[in-house]
């Protein structure tokens, strides 16, 4: 197989139930039998090859896991009805009543809301920390820890998690480094970086139309087997299970995922440069004044540059609000939450995505209220964008 993660997507060959050129999408929750001792054995777990309820699997699923998996160099994958419900399996999995995680603290706001609000009702603990410092990371390990929690780029800071280095860690220590890599696909390949487990939301890049939600696991065989053990697998007894319907067709779009990655990240990158050079305070990676610029470069694959989304702080969250409102008056994009989308979306994070996370503690990190987080869209012709734009930021005073 290719080493490189687009050209693994491309080389799956599938033919339809028909010879159509998609694989036929599964159209039921159960399935037969031809022998009871069949039957018992998938339950076991010994029936290779064999459905037993779509709860568990289905074909429609493997399919779209098996391509992820590809895309993420791990042995297999589990998708999930969100992102959402991708990662609190896994926490859930890995850990129990009196288990720990330490986390970044800069994430998405509903994972954060989890882990702070929720896990404590089960006897999880986590330590939020910051990510970028290795030292607090390592601080933060007790003996109870099961795994370091962290976005390869985190929401909405941008800020870049040393992969290897976490993952020497936690070898170290004998716990799980489980990486979101929700915002870079292709990107980074965080297996190979040195994740246990990788997790993403396919409702954003990997799916594109903001049509679904969506989520995946990739991990190892024995990882991924276990969340689905009908006995105590979290998968598998939670219920979070991604319809047929919807994992053919994210599948589809998968398969341009490539070409659009390289679009995002080229139209970023032009925005930010040029929005930096106006004077406006911009965070994205790509550019050389971003603090984790070049290990973004050490880690990354070069073809997809540094992906799509970056963040101005225009100071205030008024300003913020009447600059979306003003550029999505214009045609701009639209003001909305979630991203990855091939129209532009903007929004302000601290009233938005998160809004879990205490006003305190945005300060601490860094999260501004005047921040735009900008999921820069498939734009054809980038530079009208960027004059258009710049005529609304001119016009409510930013500029
Ligand atoms: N991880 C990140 C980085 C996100 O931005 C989101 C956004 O919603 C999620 C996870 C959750 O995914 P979903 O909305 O598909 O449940």
């Amino acid at each position: 197989m290719s080493n490189k993660p687009a050209n693994r997507i491309q080389d799956l060959q599938y033919f339809g139930e028909y010879g159509g050129v998609n694989p036929s999408i599964s159209d039921s929750a159960t399935y037969t039998f031809l022998h009871a001792k069949t039957m018992l054995d998938t339950f076991e777990g010994h029936a290779e090859g064999c459905y037993l309820y779509s709860r568990h699997s289905s074909p429609s699923n493997l399919y779209l896991s098996e391509a992820l998996s590809a895309m993420e160099f791990t042995e297999t994958a589990n998708v999930a009805a969100s992102g959402m419900g991708a990662i609190t399996s896994v926490f859930l999995q890995v850990c129990g009543a009196g288990d720990h995680i330490v986390s970044g603290r800069t994430i998405y706001g509903g994972t954060y809301a989890f882990l702070k609000n929720f896990a404590p009702k089960l006897n999880i603990a986590t330590s939020f920390v910051d990510i970028t410092s290795l030292e607090k990371v390592e601080a933060a390990i007790k003996p109870n820890t099961k795994m370091i929690y962290c976005e390869a780029e985190s929401n909405p800071l941008l800020e870049i998690a040393n992969l290897p280095e976490l993952a020497k860690i936690a070898k170290k220590h004998n716990i799980k480094l489980v990486v979101d890599n929700t915002f870079t696909p292709l990107i980074f390949s965080a297996e190979k970086l040195g994740a246990d487990i990788t997790i993403h939301s396919l409702t954003k890049f990997i799916n594109g139309t903001n049509d679904t939600v969506g989520g995946v696991v990739c991990g190892s065989t024995e990882f991924i087997n276990s969340l689905r053990n009908v006995h105590d697998g979290a998968a598998m007894l939670l219920g979070p299970v991604m319809d047929s319907l919807r994992a053919a067709s994210i599948l589809k779009n998968l398969r341009t995922l490539h070409i659009r990655m390289k679009k995002h990240s080229e139209n970023a990158l032009y925005l930010a440069e040029n929005f930096e050079r106006d004077g406006l305070k911009v965070v994205y990676p790509g550019l050389k004044s971003h603090k984790n610029h070049e290990l973004f470069k050490s880690m990354y694959n070069e073809e997809y540059g540094f992906g799509g989304i970056m963040t101005i702080d225009v100071g205030n969250l008024e300003k913020a609000n009447e600059l979306m409102e003003l550029m999505q008056h214009e045609n701009l994009g639209y003001l909305a939450v979630s991203l990855g989308f091939y129209k532009t979306l903007f929004s302000a994070p601290g009233t938005s995505t998160s809004s879990e996370i205490p006003i305190e503690e945005q300060k601490e990190m860094g999260l501004s209220s005047g921040i735009v987080r900008m999921s820069v869209g498939l734009d054809n012709d980038i530079d009208r964008t960027y004059r258009a734009m710049r005529k609304c930021m001119k016009q409510v005073g930013v500029l």
